[in-house]
């Protein structure tokens, strides 16, 4: 596929590149992929502050590319109210989440079975509904621990490309672009939240880690809900 590049030195370009750099990588990788996948490529925004910036620079590219939403029972009303704007602003954006019956506290007796249930299977549920060839999203590899051994273009699923258009860019980049473009963002960043997810697995946190107050006080403190772990090829049941 002409799209996958050579592995590149990630570090090097998130070092040797300068903001107005990065957003042209970005958007050239956008371009590209749109240019192969037309209607096939679709963002995964999962309106954080990255998924933010990656939403508005494919709409730079064409206002026509779609995307999806993976939400729970758990968000914060504020994500939920945030959410409901974005989808009314961008009908192209559609959601999906599992509604279906789980333990109560499965969230504090496995948070991996809970993040498997409720975030990974709709994610699986709208590569296949919305016949994705190419998703893309707003991942650093900058984040934390979990996040540094990803590629701009990866292929980890067999038929199913992921672009990380964001990649190399830093956080402070990430709220220089947000900043410039007026780009909207979820009010919980006002109150000193700095990654978000569900409202009872999500803190404040002041540690460097940016995904320190993800699961925090568990074993999967700062980890992974499993979307950019786990296949997404696999049949889904919900
Ligand atoms: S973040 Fe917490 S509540 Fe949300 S799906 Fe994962 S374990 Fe469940």
């Amino acid at each position: 596929m002409s799209l996958v590049v050579e592995e590149q030195d990630i570090k090097s370009l998130v070092d040797g590149l300068n903001f107005a750099e990065k957003v042209e990588r970005s958007l050239h990788l956008i371009r590209e992929a749109y240019a192969e996948f037309g209607d096939r490529l679709v963002v995964a925004n999962s309106l954080g502050k990255d998924s933010c910036v990656v939403w508005d620079l494919a709409k730079r590219v064409s206002p026509n590319i779609k995307g999806f939403v993976v939400t729970t029972r758990f968000k914060p009303e504020e994500t939920k109210s945030f959410m409901a704007r974005e989808v009314a602003r961008c009908p192209e954006l559609r959601v999906f989440r599992n509604d279906a019956p789980i333990p109560d506290e499965l969230y504090r007796e496995n948070p991996d079975r809970c993040c498997d249930l409720l975030k990974v299977q709709p994610t699986r549920q709208a590569i296949d509904e919305m016949n994705v060839g190419c998703w893309v999203t707003g991942l650093r590899c900058t984040e934390g621990r979990t996040r540094t051994d990803f590629q701009e273009i990866e292929e980890r699923d067999e038929g199913l490309l992921k672009l990380n258009p964001i990649l190399i860019w830093y956080e402070r980049e990430v709220w220089q672009y947000l900043a410039l473009y007026n780009v909207p963002v979820n009010p919980l960043y006002k109150l000193g939240y700095r990654s978000l997810g569900c409202a009872t697995c999500t803190r404040i946190s002041t540690g460097a880690d940016e995904r320190a107050g993800r699961w925090i006080g568990t074993s999967k403190c700062g980890g992974e809900c499993g979307i950019h772990t786990r296949p997404l090829k696999a049949d889904y049941q919900i």
